[in-house]
C-alpha cells in the first residue's frame, strides 16, 4: 500500500507529521443507541425509522441532548455570548493529546484529579504544551454499559464519580491547553454542586470532552486527537465522534 503522509500545524505552531501506514487511528467515542447513560436533566438517545420497510432505502431520524453521548461542552455552556460549538476553531479540535492515566489512583468514587499529581506526571512524561488537550483516564469508562453504575446515584441523591480539582483546573488553564477530556459523565467530580472546574476552563476559552472511551488504549503522549462535533449554530455543545491517531509501538 502506497504510504500517505498528512501533515498538520497544531496550534502551537508545530508540524505533525502523520504517517498512515504506521499508525493506529482508535476510536474515543461510545455508540449512539437507546439505554445509554445521560446526565440529570439531559435527553435520552432515541432513534426512530423514518422509512417504511418496503421502501427500498433505509433511514432513521434522532432525538437527544447536545450533550448526550460522548459530546463536546462549548465555553457558551457556562458563559453567555462565548465560543459555541459551531466557533470552536478546527485548529482546537485536531491537536496534539496527553493522555494521564489516573485509573490507579481512583481509591472512592468522589476522586478528585489533583494538580500535583498533573505535576508529578509532567516531571517524567515533560510539560504539557499549550494548544493541545489533555485527556484524563479514570477507568470510568468500564461503567458506561451499566448505566446505574455509571451515573453511580447515593442515598444522598448525589451523582458520586472522579474528576477535576479546581486547583487542576487552574493548572490547565496556566498550561492553555485548549481542550480538556474524561471517561466519565463530567469533568467536574459527581458530587460537585458548583461545576467550578466547568467554569474555570470554560472562562478560559477551554472546552470539554465528556464521555470519552478507550483512553486506556492510548499512550501518555504522541497521539493526535480528532474531534468531530456536529457544527450546531449557537450550540452548548454537541454529541461528536473523536480519534486518536496512535503512531504503532507508542502504545
Ligand atoms: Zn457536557
Amino acid at each position: 500500500m502506497k504510504k500517505l503522509l498528512i501533515a498538520v500545524l497544531c496550534v502551537s505552531g508545530c508540524t505533525y507529521t502523520v504517517n498512515l501506514d504506521e499508525t493506529e487511528l482508535i476510536d474515543l467515542s461510545h455508540p449512539l443507541e437507546q439505554g445509554i447513560p445521560v446526565y440529570p436533566g439531559g435527553k435520552d438517545f432515541k432513534l426512530t425509522r423514518l422509512t417504511a420497510e418496503d421502501a427500498g432505502y433505509y433511514a432513521n431520524s434522532f432525538e437527544m441532548g447536545e450533550h448526550t453521548g460522548t459530546h463536546i461542552d462549548a465555553p457558551v455552556h457556562f458563559f453567555k455570548g462565548r465560543t459555541s460549538v459551531d466557533q470552536i476553531s478546527p485548529w482546537k479540535l485536531v491537536t496534539k493529546c496527553y493522555v494521564i492515566k489516573v485509573d490507579h489512583e481512583v481509591k472512592t468514587h468522589d476522586y478528585q484529579i489533583g494538580a500535583t499529581y498533573i505535576e508529578r506526571w509532567e516531571t517524567q512524561i515533560g510539560r504539557i504544551e499549550p494548544g493541545s488537550v489533555v485527556l484524563f483516564y479514570t477507568g470510568w469508562q468500564a461503567r458506561w454499559r451499566e448505566k446505574d453504575k455509571y451515573l453511580n446515584k447515593g442515598e444522598d441523591g448525589q451523582l458520586h464519580f472522579p474528576g477535576l480539582s479546581k486547583e487542576a483546573a487552574e493548572l490547565l488553564r496556566a498550561r492553555k491547553v485548549a481542550g480538556v477530556g474524561i471517561d466519565t459523565l463530567s469533568v467536574d467530580p459527581g458530587n460537585s454542586k458548583d461545576f467550578a472546574v466547568h467554569k474555570l476552563l470554560h472562562e478560559a476559552g477551554i472546552y470539554h470532552v465528556e464521555n470519552l472511551n478507550n483512553l486506556d488504549r492510548l499512550p501518555s503522549k504522541g497521539a493526535l486527537i480528532i474531534v468531530s462535533p456536529l457544527p450546531i449554530r449557537g450550540g452548548s455543545g454537541a454529541p461528536c465522534r473523536v480519534f486518536a491517531a496512535v503512531p504503532r509501538g507508542t502504545r
